[in-house]
């Protein structure tokens, strides 16, 4: 199993998940970060340090799509080990519905 980001952090991206991950495994885009599935050790820690709740075990249902979206992008966007500032407008976006049509980008961070 692993842990995966959802698409409540896209745009949010507050980044505290970085800082208690113990392998670095976060990898960051334009939009959104996501979980390295093969480096990730299932400790849970991310989980509850996410303000958006956007991170979830993948033992839940319905997060193939996520998995793929994790494992697909963390090979592509840039290893991310320290916090950064979150995005100026990023509580105008947390919570808000279909974010992934409206603002998912493919671009690194
Ligand atoms: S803490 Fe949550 S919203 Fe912030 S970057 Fe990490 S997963 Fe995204
Ligand atoms: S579950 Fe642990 S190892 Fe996996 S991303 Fe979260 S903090 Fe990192």
């Amino acid at each position: 199993m692993t842990y995966v980001v959802t698409e409540a952090c896209i745009k949010c991206k507050y980044m505290d998940c970085v800082e208690v991950c113990p392998v670095d495994c976060f990898y960051e885009g334009e939009n959104m970060l996501v979980i390295n599935p093969n480096e990730c050790i299932d400790c849970g820690v991310c989980e509850p340090e996410c303000p958006a709740e956007a991170i979830l075990p993948d033992t839940e249902d319905g997060l193939d799509q996520w998995l793929e979206l994790n494992a697909t992008y963390s090979a592509q966007w840039p290893n991310i080990t320290a916090k950064k500032d979150a995005p100026d407008d990023a509580d105008a976006h947390k919570g808000e519905a279909g974010k992934f049509e409206k603002y998912f980008s493919s671009n690194p961070g």
